[in-house]
């Protein structure tokens, strides 16, 4: 234990080690006394370590496989782009099934929540595929690492790693290595020999991925309900996003070797250097916008009909529920869209920035304290003005990295013609949620659940939400139960929390159809009332978007009316003041 002097209070200075060495002698004390009272033996107690894993070096790397998963398909495969864009060979483990569930179930742990059956399943099963593929059991201990994310709770996501590592000993895989992205210095690896480089062009290329995926998926999603050629919206997001993978992976990193050749070695703080020049490519340079303007190009030669009346559900729930898109969530994205709804679904970048708004909020609580310290006294103005710009500064960088986040994201959305929804204000979601659902209780989605459902329904973007919950989730059985309070307060809401798990996919679907025809008869009626207000029919305004081709463009950026929720109902009056009517509504301000 390191020995300090520090001053307490007004009595002066204090030894801290001594200090804190009494706390624990009597603690100890204490404890021996109230064991003897209750006639406990004292046991020694042996506490679980993590297992020390192989490295992942830099000289295995041209050997070595990233596996990872547990998004959509198309987040997988852009991000897959992005790490082979930075040399590492990559495979993607394919959206969990039932089957996955069941391997999860049999080789892990029981009482866990269904994501950790599916995703901790889906490996083991993905590894028995490889293996009855020909591969050697020993040469995918050996040759493969798994990369996934990591948290310390607490919620179950905190038991992941665990978990992962328990199932795949007993599948027989002892020795498979699992990497979280959190855990760089994990593997008491130098940065120059990790096999896996978490620096800033692999946190860039990763971002990138990941928010490209959520703008073009939304974009996708917007457009599909409307197509009148079905199978056009899939065959061309299979084409953008092969096209933005290549993108991805043909794009070098940014380097100061590659800009100045060989005098780069002779500048000072060419580390300084190197960082700067990679960051500010990343902000300012364009090479990504121009193949996302070809995406654009490429989903506008679908051709829609968006007078089709369709009521729009907005998705949320816990994480990996509200992303996945196959039985981890009974296929609810295609079961929506083919019981004829328009789904908005979440983006990651929310989840991203939910993760950067909690520091924040940690760090304006924890205002004039430093963790571990002892409070100067009130007297010594130089230590407290110390702590308060640090204060500053972490919040002024904080800030920043919000600010950057959504700069980024927005960028891509303009660039893919500005119809996916821009991201939520965190501080908006706080302020509507926090009365529900205390804005500092983190594990899962936090408060976020509840204050999606107020958001989207106040400010009519949607007809319905519907929550995915999986079975055993703790945070969501706590937002749960602040919905009821939620819903007793928004009389017209129409909101279902549905439980996802291995099985009940018919009790489930039956559920979201009751409440969806509910949301039907709200969108219809919206859309008649608002043709009576604009005083024209459906023909009239086919015939109009008929002669207007650019109407009919797949990416085409429909006003948004106050009071009005419907795509269709949008369109209506968008057309109608067009053909040069005069209509009783007003646009939404952004
Ligand atoms: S949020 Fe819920 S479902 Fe997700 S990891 Fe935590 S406990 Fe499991």
């Amino acid at each position: 234990m390191s020995t300090s002097t520090q001053p307490i209070g007004n009595s002066g200075l204090v030894q801290i080690s001594s200090v804190e060495e009494m706390i624990q002698q009597r603690v100890a004390e204490e404890r021996l006394r109230l064991e003897r009272e209750a006639g406990i033996a004292h046991k020694e107690v042996h506490h679980f370590h993590k297992p020390i894993e192989r490295p992942f070096t830099k000289d295995q790397r041209s050997r070595t496989t990233l596996l990872f998963g547990g998004l959509t398909w198309k987040h997988e495969k852009l991000v897959h782009g992005a790490l082979e864009g930075l040399g590492y060979k990559v495979e993607v483990v394919p959206t969990p099934n039932v089957k996955a569930f069941q391997l999860g179930k049999e080789y892990g742990n029981n009482g866990q929540c269904n994501p950790t059956y599916f995703t901790v399943g889906n490996l083991v099963q993905y590894l028995q595929h490889l293996e009855t593929s020909g591969q050697k059991r020993e040469d995918l201990i050996n040759n493969y690492v798994f990369l996934t994310a990591g948290a310390c709770g607490p919620c179950r996501f905190g038991m992941y790693e665990a978990e992962y590592r328990l199932a795949l000993r007993n599948a027989g895989y002892d020795g498979f290595r699992v990497m979280l992205f959190q855990q760089s210095g994990g593997l008491d690896q130098s940065e120059a020999e990790a096999g896996l480089e978490m620096n800033l062009d692999f946190f860039l290329n990763i971002l990138n991925g990941l928010n490209m995926g959520d703008v073009i998926n939304e974009t996708a999603y917007q457009i599909r309900p409307f197509e009148t050629d079905g199978g056009a919206t899939d065959a061309v997001l299979d084409e953008v996003i092969d096209y933005m993978h290549d993108v991805l992976k043909t794009k070098s990193p940014w380097t100061v070797e590659e800009r100045l050749g060989s005098v780069a070695n002779k500048i000072p703080m060419k580390g300084t250097v190197q960082y700067l020049g990679k960051f500010l490519e990343q902000l300012y340079s364009d090479g990504y916008v121009e193949a996302l303007h070809h995406c654009k190009d490429r989903f506008n030669s679908i051709k829609v009909d968006r007078l089709r009346v369709k009521p729009i559900v907005k998705v949320t729930g816990e994480f990996w529920a509200q992303t996945t898109e196959g039985d981890g969530n009974f296929g609810m994205f295609r079961f929506l869209e083919r019981e004829g709804a328009q789904v908005i679904v979440e983006p990651i970048a929310t989840w991203i920035n939910y993760m950067i708004h909690q520091v924040v909020q940690r760090t304006k609580d924890m205002r004039g304290l430093e963790e571990g310290a002892v409070m100067p006294p009130s007297w010594r103005l130089d230590k407290q003005a110390k702590i308060e710009w640090n204060y500053r500064n972490k919040l002024m960088k904080l800030k920043a990295a919000e600010m950057i986040f959504a700069r980024e994201y927005h960028k891509i959305v303009d660039a893919l013609g500005g119809t996916a929804h821009k991201l939520v204000s965190q501080y908006e979601l706080q302020r509507v949620g926090h009365p529900y659902y205390n804005s500092r209780a983190a594990g899962g989605e936090g408060h976020l659940e509840v204050a999606k459902n107020i958001y989207y329904t106040n400010h009519e973007l949607a007809h319905m939400v519907l929550s995915l919950k999986p079975f055993g989730c703790m945070p969501s059985t706590q937002s749960d139960g602040a919905q009821s309070a939620v819903v007793a307060h928004y009389k017209d809401m129409i909101y279902l929390p549905i439980e996802t798990s291995g099985e009940g996919e018919i009790n489930a679907h039956s559920r979201v159809q009751m409440a969806l025809g509910e949301a039907k008869v709200k969108a219809k009626t919206e859309f008649k009332e608002v043709l009576e207000k604009i005083g024209k029919t459906t023909d009239e305004l086919h015939s109009y978007v008929d002669s207007h081709p650019e109407l009919s463009q797949a990416v085409y950026k429909v006003p948004k009316y106050k009071g009005v929720i419907g795509t269709a109902a949008n369109v209506a009056i968008h057309v109608a003041e067009q053909m040069g009517s005069s209509v009783p509504y007003h646009l939404e301000a952004h």
